[in-house]
């Protein structure tokens, strides 16, 4: 369908003699043979033994043509006992994640049948944690059932699937006495048996999926209008259940006024048994470290309800991700112009434009329109900042009324089903009364940034890119470098120690070298980004070094000076950038502690403070930091 609709929007583009088409216009591919509309699932979880029992009866539509056999995806861990219609077994074949089902009378093009799967297995891919040096992602898995947690969503095909099916879903899980599940849309049903509790969700509306959670969670509930929104968390964090409640609360109301009505009865945040960030129809679902640092900013708690419109109601067709980028400006971005706060909204647009001076050199930089995800700074650089900002210049072009306008027609005409670049560029188009044509050209499809100087574009309204000499100096200029020195300091184990861990997992990128301080290596520290462990102790480095710290800034082995004010004490260290004095587009890192335990609180998530000129930390928190002191 979305195919079709595409083309529809191209004939219509050509009709009215609109310029260039975009080379990568979708060819229309096969139709598919059917589509899966509906799943009635009952489902009964076994934590302990790491196992489900499944039946669903899934509801399917012929395509164009007739219909003879349909294959399906299933886990290779689940083993199908039957496949049935209307009572009678039906014979099939077993491809790997495949289901081949032979149909007992063909189905005629587009007539509608159901067939019911009776499956169980195992489900047991306990979550890794990622090896990411300072790029925080979701633990790794593609399921999981156990006795510390439940997890089953898309990626695990635990009911059988096809691919890009958009259906409806209703669910009877039964979990042990004690357990609670969390599913998509309504709660319609809650019975405590003594074999254990079932929960019936039903997602009347059409999405990309199912995913269930499960846990032994405290659950706590709040209504806003005509939302109820539940937390469902481990009793060591259900005393931070309201102050959840009551910000989920503040941004479903800020956001139906903007977006148009919430689409689902419900809003549940889950309390996950591995570190994510995942948004599901209706709910999300944080880790345990993410909830007790209290993630209800609009970065975090706010994005992902903005995703409840955008992403898990629209969703992305299969061409580029434009769901990312929306999301994060109205939420991490907007949020701050809706609250008044002009300044942090300023700020917020300048960190998109630095990000992406950080992370995209011209020479790897790529169009919009080619992010799907992201596995690294650059993509989120390019697929969630740039495509904000990009939105933001859309906005300014063709005024608030208008833009507005367009995303709550984007919701209503689209809601259940996919749109892409294509379409938004139609719709906003049309709601605009103008032709989008070279705007979406030149920043949809097209690499690059706007050509503007600084003085031109004082507080960071358009798209284009900082040089890199012009940043305030900052460990992220060092972390983006392509040459990299890491000094370590010399001396006895206890000076070594706070530092080794850290510069072991640095040498082990690419373009890094490591040496110790007493090497006098001074023509080799000109010429790369260095960072610089241990401060004073670093000896000759930290002397040839000294030169490029800017004035007003002290560092001694006993305190130190920056952003005006002193520090002193065992428990304070400092991150402190500047210039390297003898090649100005590079820098130079000083981090060092004022005690071994001082440094050694810090040095494990040091390259979280990479976007600020000092940081000064107490105990290993960030007390203060601040640009160019
Ligand atoms: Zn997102």
């Amino acid at each position: 369908m979305t195919a079709r609709r595409a083309l529809a929007v191209l004939v219509l583009l050509q009709g009215l003699g609109c310029a260039a088409l975009s080379p990568s216009v979708p060819t229309k591919p096969d139709a598919p043979a059917f589509s899966l509309l509906r799943h009635d699932i009952q489902v009964t979880i076994d934590p302990a033994l790491h196992r489900m029992k499944g039946l669903d009866r899934v509801t399917i539509k012929a395509g164009d043509r007739e219909l003879r056999e349909i294959a399906v995806t299933l886990n290779t861990s689940l083993v199908v006992a039957w496949v049935s219609r209307e009572g009678a077994r039906l014979p099939y074949a077993r491809r790997a994640h495949q289901i081949v089902v032979r149909l007992d009378r063909p189905a005629a093009a587009g007539e509608t049948f159901a067939l019911d799967f009776d499956y169980a297995g195992e489900i047991n891919d306990p979550p890794k944690e990622p090896r990411h040096l300072r790029f925080v992602t979701p633990s790794e898995t593609s399921g999981h059932i156990g006795p510390e947690g439940v997890y089953i969503g898309p990626e695990t095909y635990w009911y059988p699937d096809a691919p890009d099916s958009l259906a409806s879903y209703r669910v009877a899980a039964t979990t042990p006495p004690g357990w609670e599940t969390i599913g998509q849309g309504a709660l319609t049903a809650r019975e405590v048996k003594p074999e254990g509790t079932v929960t019936t969700w039903e997602a009347a509306t059409p999405s990309e999926g199912l995913t269930l959670a499960a846990g032994q969670f405290v659950v706590a509930t709040r209504k806003s209008g005509p939302t109820e929104i539940a937390t469902y968390f481990y009793p060591e964090e259900a005393a931070l259940a309201d102050e959840y409640l009551k910000a989920a609360a503040a941004y479903l109301d800020a956001y139906s006024a903007i977006l148009g009505p919430y689409p689902f009865p419900r809003f549940s945040i889950g309390e996950n048994f591995f570190a994510s960030g995942l948004g599901m129809p209706s709910y999300t679902l944080l880790g345990a470290g993410s909830i007790r640092r209290r993630y209800t900013q609009p970065y975090a708690l706010g994005h992902e309800i903005v995703h409840s419109w955008i992403g898990n109601h629209v969703f992305n067709d299969g061409g580029g991700n434009w769901v990312e980028g929306l999301t994060t400006y109205l939420a991490n971005y907007y949020w701050h112009e809706l609250k008044g706060d002009r300044q942090k909204a300023r700020e917020e647009r300048r960190m998109m434009l630095l990000s992406y001076a950080l992370y995209v050199p011209p020479d790897q930089d790529y169009p919009v329109a080619q992010f799907k995800r992201k596995s690294d700074p650059r993509d989120n650089a390019i697929g969630y900042n740039k495509t904000a900002m990009v939105f933001h210049m859309l906005r300014r072009e063709i005024g608030d009324e208008r833009f507005f306008a367009a995303l709550r027609t984007v919701v209503s005409e689209y809601g259940g089903r996919r749109a892409g670049w294509k379409e938004l560029e139609a719709l906003f188009g049309r709601v605009a009364g103008r032709d989008l044509r070279s705007f979406f050209a030149r920043w949809i499809e097209q690499p690059g940034a706007a050509d503007v100087a600084a003085d031109a574009d004082p507080d960071f309204h358009l798209f284009r890119r900082m040089p890199r000499g012009d940043l305030p100096a900052m460990l992220n200029l060092f972390v983006t470098d392509t040459k990299r020195l890491v000094v370590m300091p010399t001396g006895d184990q206890k000076v070594v120690a706070p530092y080794a861990e850290l510069a072991e997992r640095v040498s082990k990128q690419d373009s890094v070298a490591v040496q110790t301080a007493d090497r006098p290596s001074q023509h080799e520290w000109g010429k790369a980004s260095v960072l610089l462990l241990g401060g004073p102790a670093a000896g000759a480095a930290f002397e040839w070094a000294k030169r490029g710290v800017p004035p007003g800034v002290e560092l001694r082995p006993d305190g130190f000076r920056v952003g005006g004010k002193e520090y002193r004490g065992a428990d304070k260290a400092v991150l402190v950038s500047f210039r390297n004095p003898d090649d100005p587009s590079r820098v130079v890192s000083v981090f060092y502690g004022l005690s071994q335990a001082a440094a050694q609180a810090v040095s494990r998530l040091l390259f979280f403070y990479g976007w600020s000129s000092y940081v000064v930390f107490e105990n290993g928190k960030a007390v203060a930091h601040g640009d160019e002191p």
